[in-house]
């Protein structure tokens, strides 16, 4: 990786911390590319300074009460901020649930722009807060605790639940993975990811964000970090095998693309036309990449999250898949094959994109 990542002078790194839908933000165009933040819009950043996951969506990590729950239990911090500039629009005493909704749209760690609303759940103690009051982002206004009037509730945490747009009451329960909405800050101290793929604003000075920056319609190379290889389709019918290649031919060039509407990219094959995608109806740890026929099928659509340091997780439709290459980076080769895997951040499923096209 050290070769292909440019040394470049720091560029407006306070400008440079986000996604962008540039046609969601209103700037003329119709092109979605993971770039600068725009002016006027802030970034959700994650509300601690340690990101510490205790239990996962649906069950999915240290599963216990999150049964049917779309939140994150956190632990590791005895403040939390708010992500974004908002009014607390409802409260809920029995567990002090206190919901935050965006003054303005903000930018998802997703890469969308939209409204966010945010219950922060357990406190002990909201006595200072009320329904109306603004809170500006960045500032400490919640604890964590254990208000629970079921006593069910224990070992003091936080539980933290988000909502795309603008909800009035409070919830427990999101439609929108916290990991999906926040970005954590180049210093947030990670101590557990909870198996989920977390945004991380860039470091711009590290790398050639102009080079690696994934952008709609831009035609890039798909490297495992630290490997002169790239994902290849082998043939171009449906199907085919996708493995690791050792040269840039056309079967290793992929075309970046986003759909608005399932708000996820696709990656198309130049020399196919055809998509990288995942065998079965579903996505698990273990299944074969493939390519096949765009056919809007979950299995076709990623989201990729920058770790800050050029490199993204392709995070699957399932948040806790992403896409690996097999082996380990040491033992990476050509013909090494790409499957999908536990969200792990090991080398074989951090890949960076360079755009030749
Ligand atoms: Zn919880």
């Amino acid at each position: 990786m050290k070769n292909i990542i440019k040394r470049i002078a720091t560029v407006a790194v306070a400008a440079m911390s986000a996604f962008v839908l540039v046609a969601e933000a209103g700037f003329g165009s119709n092109t979605h590319q993971i770039e600068a933040s725009a002016a006027g819009f802030e970034t959700a950043y994650f509300p601690g300074g340690v990101l510490q996951v205790t239990q996962g969506a649906y069950n999915q990590f240290n599963g216990y009460s999150h049964g049917s729950q779309n939140a994150f239990d956190l632990g590791g911090n005895s403040n939390y901020a708010a992500p974004f500039t908002g009014k607390i629009v409802s409260i809920y005493k029995d567990y002090n649930v206190v919901t935050l909704q965006s003054t303005n749209k903000v930018y998802y760690a997703d890469g969308t722009l939209d409204y966010m609303t945010v219950s922060f759940v357990h406190d002990n103690n909201i006595s200072d807060l009320y329904v109306g009051k603004t809170i500006k982002q960045g500032t400490v206004f919640y604890q964590p605790g254990v208000k629970d009037p079921t006593g069910k509730t224990t070992g003091t945490h936080l539980h933290i639940a988000v909502k795309r747009g603008r909800v009035n009451n409070y919830f427990f329960s999101g439609d929108v993975y916290p990991n999906d909405a926040f970005w954590l800050k180049k210093n947030t101290t990670i101590r557990q990811r909870g198996g989920y793929a977390w945004a991380v604003e860039y470091h711009p000075d590290i790398y050639d964000m102009r080079k690696h920056t994934i952008q709609e319609g831009g035609i890039f190379t798909i490297q495992p970090n630290g490997k002169q290889l790239y994902l290849t389709e082998n043939g171009t019918r449906n199907l085919s095998n996708v493995s690791l290649g050792s040269s840039v031919t056309n079967s290793a060039k992929w075309k970046a693309m986003y759909d608005k509407n399932k708000r996820a990219w696709y990656f198309v094959n130049v020399a196919s036309g055809r998509v990288l995608d995942i065998n079965g109806q579903s996505v698990k740890s273990g299944q074969n990449v493939q390519i096949y026929d765009k056919n809007n099928c979950s299995t076709e659509y990623f989201i990729p999250k920058p770790n800050g340091y050029g490199s993204y997780i392709l995070q699957t439709n399932n948040k806790q898949v992403a896409i690996d290459c097999y082996g380990s980076i040491q033992t990476l080769r050509s013909g090494s094959n790409v499957w999908t895997y536990s969200i792990n951040y090991d080398n074989t499923q951090q890949f960076i994109f360079t755009r030749v096209g």
